[in-house]
């Protein structure tokens, strides 16, 4: 899809010699995967569960643990898009030096960007940890335990509370990704914003770090963002169209 827009992106990358990516859930919905905001969207079904109510209330677990089984096929089933290929390639060309995402889906990983290259700030729904020892539990056993009779899963090793290793509301954000983050951030050149609405700290912080920084500022998103007037450049499409032409991959 050629337009001024899109090769001034390109051009902005050939320039770039660091460049981050920074994504949200915009850029998985062409995998269809639903976003939380956009219409239709994960809350316009679901009330988000706050990690406070989450500890408290058995049936707050059990509600979690039935959403995320009600949703699991369907992250389960997805793949990858062009917007994460595009990413992907430009990590494989050495211009990309990260990728920080809020996602939880695991598609920049199954693009074929290295592990150490993402940064997960919102952890990863495709497994579930121990709130106690840390324990890792695999999501087939956790549905597999809570079966027809929806017995809330307990750590087999300590008998802690499980819960999928994912950043709830409510939860303090983890050190280690939000230090590489904060890195990654200060070293870019460029930095590339795909799919995220921005309102969600500590989403909001890093583009005006970036930006503060002296890096190029780019917010690829369907709808305007709070930050669109900080940017260099915004583009208000599709994440898979522009990118596939901007990068050359479909
Ligand atoms: P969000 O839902 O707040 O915003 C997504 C933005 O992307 C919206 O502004 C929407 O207009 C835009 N968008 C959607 N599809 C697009 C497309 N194809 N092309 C261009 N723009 C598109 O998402 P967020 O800012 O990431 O914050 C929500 C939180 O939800 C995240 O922290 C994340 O952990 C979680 N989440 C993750 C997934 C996932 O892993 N795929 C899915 C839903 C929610
Ligand atoms: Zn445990």
């Amino acid at each position: 899809m050629p337009s001024s827009a899109n090769d001034e992106l390109k051009q902005l990358i050939v320039d770039a010699n660091k460049v981050v990516a920074f994504t949200g859930a915009g850029i998985s919905t062409e995998s269809g995967i639903p976003d939380f905001r956009s219409p239709g969207g994960i809350w316009t079904k679901y009330q988000p569960i706050d990690f406070r109510d989450f500890m408290a209330s058995e049936e707050m677990r059990r509600e979690s643990w039935r959403r995320k089984f009600a949703t699991d096929e369907t992250m389960r089933q997805a793949t990858t898009n062009a917007g994460h290929r595009a990413l992907a390639r430009l990590h494989e060309d050495g211009k990309l030096t990260a990728l920080i995402t809020q996602n939880i889906d695991g598609l920049h990983q199954a693009s074929g960007v290295p592990d150490d290259a993402v940064i997960e700030l919102h952890g990863n729904s495709t497994y579930a940890t121990c709130l106690d020892c840390s324990a890792r539990h695999e999501i087939h056993w956790a549905k597999q335990v809570f079966g027809c009779d929806e017995t809330i899963p307990i750590c087999t090793a300590c008998g802690g509370i499980v819960k999928t290793a994912t950043i709830s509301f409510g939860q303090s954000m983890p050190e280690e990704p939000m230090r590489r983050a904060q890195e990654a951030t200060l070293d870019a050149d460029l930095f590339i914003v795909l799919g995220s609405s921005l309102v969600v700290y500590p989403a909001t912080g890093f583009p005006i770090m970036a930006k503060e920084n002296g890096a190029r500022l780019v917010i690829i998103n369907r709808e305007p963002t709070d930050q669109d007037s900080l940017a260099d450049l915004v583009i208000n499409a599709e994440i898979g169209a522009t990118m596939g032409y901007v990068v050359g991959v479909n």
